[in-house]
């Protein structure tokens, strides 16, 4: 029985959905499908450089499905640039986020903001300035090992004073 198919979570929407090689007529052009999953596991691992096991929990897939996803993704691109095909982007099956988390580095506190909106100036909570997008699974945070952040730091060495 096949599993019940769960949605990958894209944060991106593609400026355009078709990319064709120049001087090869339509009618002979081969086109490779890229889905919008593996155009978003492009984007996370081969564009900000995520490492897979981050990227994978941001689709909420697990990390061999994400590899699996991205290695479909480098073929189809690898075989449209070597062999001269367009490629098309559409399907798969995902849901498209509305929202982007970040978390406030200083406070620890996690918020939202609308897509399309440009990076906050700064954390709703206590106004620093540092934060970054944050996990869409609250309370699933990956445990640090290094200990207090920066951050943290800095905090008890001002309550020392
Ligand atoms: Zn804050």
């Amino acid at each position: 029985m096949p599993r019940p198919f769960k949605c990958r979570k894209i944060y991106c929407s593609p400026k355009t959905d078709y990319f064709k090689p120049r001087a090869i007529p339509v009618s002979r052009l081969e086109v490779n499908n890229l889905t919008m999953d593996e155009l978003e596991a492009i984007r996370l691992a081969d564009l900000e450089g995520l490492y897979q096991e981050e990227a994978a929990k941001q689709m909420s897939v697990s990390r061999q499905t994400f590899g699996n996803i991205i290695r479909a993704a480098h073929r189809k691109i690898a075989d449209a640039l070597l062999n001269g095909k367009a490629i098309k982007i559409e399907g798969g099956v995902v849901a498209v986020q509305n929202e982007r988390s970040f978390k406030c580095v200083e406070c620890g506190k996690l918020w939202n903001e609308a897509y399309g909106t440009g990076r906050p100036t700064g954390c709703p909570y206590c106004k620093s300035r540092e934060f970054h997008r944050g996990s869409q699974e609250r309370g699933k945070e990956s445990p640090r090992p290094e200990g207090p952040g920066p951050a943290e730091m800095r905090r008890r060495r001002r309550n020392r004073r």
